[in-house]
């Protein structure tokens, strides 16, 4: 096992990443200074596979443990199910220090995250996440929230965990698209702020698609490592964390237009090149770097090429990006690379460059 320090303001506390960790977590928060009682919440998928581990080794720290459960999916982030949970959580009797652990993916994270941060004004939290996209990303830094209409995380709050746990055995019984999500937002931060993550990524990525233990060990860990590395900067976004929304702003586009069809992290690495190329043609990057980044989304069975999309998809496309909140002076907002490991924040890309960039026409 091994760990990442995470200081902030708010309080210290570590990332935990490794093989067979789940059973245990209950002597880690016994050695912690907790006792008495202990709450998972899972959803069902998870709790099939995983809960049970996690459940006896709290059992045989002595705590007494109830086990709280949402239905699998996105959908499930909401108020509704918060209500439930709070509920549950007044029947479960929980005293001001009785943790609360959200095991499963970012969905579980979120949603339990967001109930820990409320519930009489905040109760502890560990993070035992089970997706590569929540052990890479969504776990570390203290968003939690819920949607509310089409609105995705609109109601939520800054509340950062007691500890987090990756264990990455868990993520062999991860579907392939919920692998490939997370090793979309891997590339991403070694993109953004470290050259060493990437040159391991680019000759590891066989392994790492293998989930080989060694292999994902180093990934999780290097990549929580950036991330909370950010986070320590800019612990409540204000300025720096946004570049960790590199290859979003394409990304997110083409996953409105696609109507969902493209996941997330195919989606964010489209992205990802088109602003790899945006950055080329602005002049801040080699179009060598451009190269190596296309091979290493490759490499991990990602797509690079837009999908054929219609013309009216196409205007569609830069339409959704122009009224991405990011847009200032008819400029939009973007994280450019200058370098593979050194991603900046830029005010100075004018639309009709993305039409050029992305299919060879201005947008009239
Ligand atoms: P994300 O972290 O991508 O936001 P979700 O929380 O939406 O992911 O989880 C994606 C799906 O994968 C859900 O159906 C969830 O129940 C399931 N899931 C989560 N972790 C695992 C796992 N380790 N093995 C199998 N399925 C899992
Ligand atoms: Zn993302």
């Amino acid at each position: 096992m091994k760990k990442v320090k995470v200081e902030l303001s708010s309080g210290n506390y570590e990332i935990r990443v490794g093989s067979d960790l789940l059973s245990r977590v209950g002597l880690w928060l016994k050695e912690n200074g907790f006792s008495g009682k202990a709450v998972i919440i899972t959803d069902s998928n998870v709790k099939r596979l995983y809960a049970t581990l996690l459940e006896q080794g709290l059992s045989h720290a002595g705590f007494t443990v109830t086990v709280l459960e949402v239905p699998a999916g996105e959908e499930q982030k909401s108020l509704e199910n918060a209500g439930r949970l709070y509920h549950d959580l007044t029947e479960a009797y929980t005293e001001r220090m009785t943790p609360v652990l959200a095991l499963g993916g970012g969905v579980v994270g979120d949603l339990a995250g967001f109930v820990a941060a409320t519930y009489m004004r905040g109760v502890p939290l560990i993070q035992v996440p089970t997706t590569l996209l929540a052990q890479v990303d969504s776990s570390i830094g203290g968003k939690t929230g819920i949607d509310h209409g089409q609105m995705k995380n609109i109601i939520g709050a800054f509340y950062q965990p007691a500890l987090v746990v990756a264990d990455v055995e868990t993520l062999k019984t991860l579907p392939e698209v919920e692998l490939s999500n997370g090793f979309a937002e891997a590339i991403k931060s070694a993109v953004v702020r470290s050259r060493d993550l990437f040159n391991f990524l680019d000759v590891n990525m066989a392994k790492a698609i293998q989930l080989q233990p060694a292999a994902m060990e180093n990934m999780v860990l290097e990549t929580a490592r950036i991330k909370a590395g950010i986070v320590e900067k800019d612990e409540k976004e204000t300025g720096l964390r946004a570049i960790l929304n590199y290859g979003h702003t394409v990304g997110h586009a083409v996953e409105t237009v696609s109507n969902f069809q493209v996941k997330h992290g195919q989606a964010v690495a489209i992205g990802m090149v088109a602003a790899a190329k945006i950055s080329k043609r602005m002049g801040l990057l080699q179009d060598y770097e451009v190269y190596r980044l296309d091979e290493v989304i490759k490499k991990a069975g990602l797509p690079t090429k837009m999908p054929d999309f219609t013309r009216e998809e196409k205007e569609k496309l830069l339409e959704v990006i122009k009224h991405d909140k990011k847009v200032l002076n008819n400029k939009v907002r973007f994280v450019l690379l200058k370098s593979i490991g050194n991603a900046v924040l830029s005010d100075e890309v004018e639309p009709g460059l993305i039409g050029e960039e992305l299919f060879g026409w201005r947008a009239p």
